[in-house]
C-alpha cells in the first residue's frame, strides 16, 4: 500500500468517527456541524471516518440531516480544506449514487483500511469493525452486504423498501448488542497487530467502538500505537476529535 495523502510542514490534521447523525437525535446534528465548523477551520486536511450517519441507504436519499453535514463539509472544503471520507458499518452505502455523496460536497473516499502520511510516519486508518473478528455473525453479515450482488440488489430496491429494511437491521442490531459482552464488540488484539504488520506499519487510527483511548502495545520489540476515536452523542456529552500536527498528537474535546 502507498499512502493516498501526506502531510508535512504546516498541514494539520483533524480525525472524527461515529457522529451516527439521524433525525431523532438533531441535538448531535448541530453540535458535530457546529464543532467541524470550529475545529475544522484550523486545520488543512479533515478525515471522517465512517459511521457519519447513523443508517445510509443510497445516495439519493436526501435528508435535513444529510444536507445539514453535506453543507458543513462543503463549507469547509471550498475554504480550502481537503475533506476525506472512510464508510463505516452503517453507513457502508455512501457514494455507491450518481453523483456520489462526496462529489456533491467537494469531498473524497477513502478505502478501508488505507494508508497515509503523516509527518514522516506511515499511519494506517480504518473504520474498525473489520478489527471486531471476535463477533461471528456479524462479520458474516458483513461480509455479505459489502458484495456486490447484494449491494446492487440492494440500492435497486425502491427507497421505501431500503428504508424499512435498514431500520429492521438497526433495531436487530441494538436488541442483538444487548446478548454480546463488550470483549466481542471490541477489536481483537491479535486482529490489530496483524494488520498493523501486514500494512508495515507502527500507528493506526480508528473508530467504531466508541472507546476512545491511546492503547500502547509492543510488538517485536517496537511500541504499536493505536488511536481510537470517539463517538458523538450530545446528550450523553460525548465526542471529540484526534489532532495531528507537526507539534504532535492528541485528542481535543469539542
Ligand atoms: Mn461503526
Amino acid at each position: 500500500m502507498n499512502p493516498l495523502v501526506r502531510l508535512h510542514g504546516d498541514d494539520r490534521a483533524l480525525f472524527a468517527s461515529d457522529m451516527h447523525l439521524a433525525e431523532h437525535d438533531l441535538a448531535t446534528v448541530s453540535a458535530f456541524t457546529a464543532a467541524l465548523e470550529q475545529h475544522g477551520a484550523d486545520a488543512t486536511h479533515l478525515f471522517l471516518l465512517g459511521d457519519l450517519f447513523d443508517l445510509w441507504v443510497g445516495d439519493d436519499h436526501h435528508d435535513a440531516v444529510a444536507d445539514a453535514l453535506g453543507g458543513c463539509i462543503g463549507r469547509l472544503a471550498d475554504g480550502g480544506r481537503e475533506v476525506w471520507l472512510m464508510r463505516g458499518n452503517r453507513d457502508f452505502l455512501i457514494d455507491t449514487g450518481t453523483p456520489t455523496f462526496s462529489e456533491r460536497h467537494h469531498a473524497r473516499l477513502l478505502p478501508d483500511p488505507c494508508l497515509i502520511e503523516l509527518f514522516g510516519e506511515r499511519v494506517l486508518l480504518a473504520h474498525g469493525d473489520a478489527l471486531c473478528i471476535d463477533d461471528l455473525p456479524y462479520q458474516k453479515l458483513r461480509a455479505q452486504m459489502r458484495s456486490q450482488q447484494w449491494q446492487r440488489n440492494f440500492l435497486a430496491q425502491p427507497l421505501t423498501g431500503r428504508l424499512d429494511f435498514a431500520r429492521n437491521l438497526r433495531s436487530r442490531s441494538e436488541h442483538e448488542k444487548q446478548g454480546k459482552t463488550e470483549m466481542l464488540m471490541d477489536a481483537n488484539e491479535e486482529e490489530v497487530r496483524r494488520v498493523m504488520r501486514e500494512a508495515g506499519v507502527t500507528t493506526m487510527i480508528h473508530g467504531h467502538t466508541h472507546r476512545p483511548a491511546h492503547h500502547r502495545d509492543e510488538l517485536d520489540g517496537v511500541t504499536l500505537h493505536r488511536w481510537v476515536l470517539p463517538d458523538w452523542d450530545e446528550a450523553a456529552g460525548r465526542g471529540g476529535f484526534l489532532r495531528v500536527d507537526a507539534g504532535g498528537w492528541r485528542f481535543e474535546a469539542p
